[in-house]
């Protein structure tokens, strides 16, 4: 039987099936045992708690703390960076450090509030040593808490920050500045590329902040267009 209507309707009569002979038995109501639908918050936590002590990777001997994800599991934005630097790995949280002020501002230039409206994580959770780029087995070890992370919170808009995210997520080798400028469907989502807010530090023309604006402002459109919203107040540039 592989017609999806006919295995539905086979479904539908078991489940009717079992509610009469529970009726008949006497029930009234059924009582779950868990909740259908968690709290994504919830569910975060615990996936961060079950992340603790981790191994799974070398860069278990170089960090300190486990910055997992920082932000709402109810945001409709997601924002993905490459690894934690060395004030991540401090503080156990994504871009606080100089790059993360400079996504904070980027993000309000279009009227995102990280906390608010955001969920921000990292391709690695954990600080490769002198910040170097994370090695394809570490990205590989982490990349089913990131798979959890994106099917637990289900962004509508997911900006895919430097070459590892951009990378890792759409499967290819091709650099972000070929990448970016684009909307890509991403499962479920759209994903935006840009550059990395650290890749912004260290070149800071103007050329480079234009589009990494533009970029911003196509994830905007994405995010009012897939979620209805209006856009609030777009400030006109994304700081320094
Ligand atoms: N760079 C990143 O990619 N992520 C952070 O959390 C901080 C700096």
């Amino acid at each position: 039987m592989d017609d999806p209507r006919e295995i539905l309707t086979d479904c539908l009569r078991g489940i009717a099936e079992t509610l009469r002979h529970h009726r008949d038995l006497g029930a009234r109501e059924i009582t779950l045992s868990h909740h259908p639908f968690p709290d994504p918050d919830d569910v975060l936590r615990e996936q961060e708690r079950a992340l603790q002590g981790c191994t799974r990777c070398k860069l278990c001997r170089s960090r300190t703390t486990i910055a997992f994800g920082s932000g709402s599991g109810r945001a409709r934005l997601m924002v993905i960076g490459e690894g934690p630097g060395e004030e991540e790995d401090r503080q156990a949280k994504p871009f606080v450090g100089r790059a993360g002020q400079l996504l904070t501002k980027m993000l309000a230039s279009v009227g995102f509030d990280r906390e608010r409206d955001c969920y921000i994580a990292n391709v690695v959770k954990c600080r490769p040593e002198k910040n170097r780029n994370p090695e394809p087995d570490e990205v590989a070890a982490c990349n089913p808490f990131l798979r959890a992370q994106l099917d637990t919170i289900q962004p509508l808009v997911i900006l895919a920050l430097g070459n590892f995210a951009a990378q890792t997520l759409l499967g290819t080798k091709e650099g972000i500045s070929k990448l970016r400028g684009k909307a890509y469907e991403y499962q479920s989502a759209i994903l935006v590329p840009s550059f990395h807010p650290a890749f912004l530090l260290r070149n800071p023309g103007q050329e480079y902040k234009r589009m990494a604006w533009e970029d911003l402002k196509l994830a905007r459109r994405e995010y009012d267009r897939l979620t209805n919203a209006s856009s609030p107040a777009v400030t006109g540039s994304i700081g320094s």
